[in-house]
């Protein structure tokens, strides 16, 4: 009887042998790791799991902690639409929500749709290779886990490989180094300390202010110059809230059919169309109303150079009369590229920092880093600049980093790092020839990091749950694309982006060009939203053309 009551106990203690065969893997629990599982496990009744490197759901908003980190996105918008009971019962406080507020709207969606328990936390993925007897993929994870599955999908995102430049002597620095895409959970002190930021792009330009807030001095290292036009973020109000109410069904009708996914529609007039006194009244009533919609003044801002120059212009003479010392002024508006050409940053009192006493801007095009050392950093002219921290706000490895960083091998062992040696070529941005069964969610070649990303993630999650219904009600077990559909869709993701003056800027992560050797490709499709969703549409219906399914 005793030997019996142990051996339960014993039996209880055990480890529960975890399932390790699956019908579909996910990789990445942000966004469209959640909505993916929903879609897979409760709509379609497939075993499901994702496996997540970190420590709890919200992907971008899981890591990206640092002072300042915000949404770009207008609250009301930057949400799921596909549940109207979660848009409904949910309540934003701001305007643009901060990052833990983002953070605990998608754990509230994984609990609301009980998610969790089919997630692995802690778990990265570092191997995925296809077997293609089994017709199955075999993924490795760091701590030795070995999972198998008919479907794998990506949901890695787009942003989340953490840029650091191998800058000369950063292992010698006695000081502390953060990427503002690792920021600790714990956070960072800056009190009393001398605060190096190398980066000005959109997320330098959220963070400056706010770790000037609490850093005895901070020392803004910039190589590129950056437009950014004011948040003018504020608690949304119960009037806002009750608009809202009443036109949510309009609101993401619009945001479906925008090109770029967001809650507002771009003017159909030109620049030309109006004088430069009518120009100048409505790029001023942008600038106080505050956000992106700035770039929907006009229509051709991205389109004609001489119409983005206008633009160009204004933000540079803001910039000139916000910052009292003109030499400073100067260096930030000697801006190189047209404007929202870079991905456009919003900010909250980002050039107003540079009127503190404890904040100076330096010139790294001019005087480059030459190196860290054990007590700050020197520029090429031999100038030190004695640092206790160093924030690095690099950005990252766009778009290929986290896919490629998965180890994937396709059929025959090909490695997608090889397929991709020359850059990212696949069809639609959601598949590649040789790799059966394996998706992309927001892959290069899709529009995602072009839109406001919750309606691309919405649109590629639901695109891939139809189609795997499909195969599953035909009882087709395998789907792949074509060299020639791929050959396609590269030259129409060139055509998009050329039509516009996004490759005008040559320094761009959009292209590559911040991770030394990555090739110079224009990733994300700059068609517009609503013209990818109508091609992956008509696709499907015309039999899932340029796939093979079988
Ligand atoms: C600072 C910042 C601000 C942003 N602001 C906006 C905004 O205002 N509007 C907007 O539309 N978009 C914004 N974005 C883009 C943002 O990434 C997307 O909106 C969205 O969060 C992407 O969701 P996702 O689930 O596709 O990817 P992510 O949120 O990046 O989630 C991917 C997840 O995959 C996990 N993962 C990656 N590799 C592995 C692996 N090998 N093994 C296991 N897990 C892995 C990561 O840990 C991560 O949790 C912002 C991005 C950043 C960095």
């Amino acid at each position: 009887m005793a030997t019996a009551k142990a051996a339960k106990k014993g039996a209880r203690r055990a480890p529960a042998r975890k399932q390790q065969a699956f019908d579909a893997i996910i990789v990445g629990a942000g966004f469209s790791g959640l909505y993916q599982l929903h879609c897979l496990r409760d709509r379609l009744d497939l075993s499901a799991v994702v496996l997540e490197a970190g420590d709890g759901v919200g992907g971008t908003w899981y890591w990206n902690l640092y002072p300042g980190a915000r949404c770009d996105s207008e609250s009301h918008s930057y949400c799921f639409t596909f549940d109207d009971k979660l848009l409904s019962e949910w309540q934003w406080s701001e305007r643009y929500p901060g990052h833990a507020e983002v953070r605990r709207y998608l754990d509230h969606v994984a609990d609301r749709f009980d998610l969790k328990r089919s997630i692995r936390f802690g778990t990265r993925v570092t191997g995925a290779t296809y077997d293609e007897a089994a017709n199955r993929w075999q993924v490795t994870t760091e701590g030795g886990d070995k999972l198998t599955a008919k479907f794998l999908i990506t949901a890695v995102g787009c942003l989340s490989t953490a840029n650091v430049p191998a800058i000369p002597g950063l292992h010698s620095f006695k000081g502390r180094w953060v990427h503002t895409g690792q920021w600790p959970h714990e956070g960072v002190d800056f009190t009393g300390k001398r605060v190096g930021q190398i980066g000005t792009g959109s997320t330098g330009i959220q963070s400056a202010p706010v770790i000037a807030e609490t850093a005895k001095h901070l020392t803004v290292f910039q190589r590129t110059a950056n437009y950014s036009v004011p948040a003018r973020n504020a608690p949304l109000t119960p009037e806002f809230r009750h608009y809202l109410r009443e036109n949510y069904p309009e609101l993401v009708r619009i945001m479906r059919k925008t090109p770029n996914g967001h809650p507002f529609v771009i003017e159909r007039r030109l620049v030309a169309d109006v004088t430069p006194v009518e120009r100048q009244a409505i790029y001023e009533a942008a600038w106080e109303k505050g956000g992106l919609q700035f770039r929907a003044t006009f229509h051709d801002l991205l389109l004609d150079k001489a119409a983005n120059d206008t633009a160009a212009e204004f933000i540079k003479n803001k910039i000139r009369t916000i910052v009292k010392d003109k030499a400073t002024a100067e260096k930030l508006a000697d801006i190189d590229h047209p404007y929202a050409a870079k991905r456009p940053p919003i900010d909250t009192d980002y050039f107003e920092a540079f009127n503190r006493d404890n904040v100076t801007l330096v010139d790294v095009r001019a005087d480059p880093i030459e190196a860290i050392t054990p007590g700050g950093l020197r520029t090429r002219s031999g100038k030190e600049y004695p640092l206790d921290i160093i924030v690095f706000a690099t950005g990252f490895d766009a778009m290929t980093g986290p896919l490629l960083a998965l180890n994937i091998r396709g059929r025959e062992g090909l490695a997608l790092a090889d397929a991709w040696k020359a850059g990212p070529r696949n069809y639609l941005g959601l598949q590649v020839a040789g790799f059966p069964n394996l998706f992309t969610i927001t892959g290069p070649g899709s529009p995602s990091v072009l839109c406001n990303m919750p309606v691309a993630i919405e649109q590629h999650v639901e695109w891939i749950t139809d189609c795997i219904a499909e195969m599953r009600a035909k009882r087709l077990q395998r789907i792949e694309t074509t060299d020639a559909a791929m050959d396609g869709w590269v030259q129409e993701v060139n055509r998009a982006a050329n039509a516009t003056l996004l490759p005008q800027a040559h320094h761009s992560w959009y292209l590559g060009a911040n991770v030394p050797g990555k090739p110079r490709v224009f990733m994300p499709y700059a068609g517009g939203m609503a013209r990818y969703r109508d091609l992956c549409a008509g696709i499907a219906a015309r039999g899932y053309e340029g796939f093979v399914l079988s």
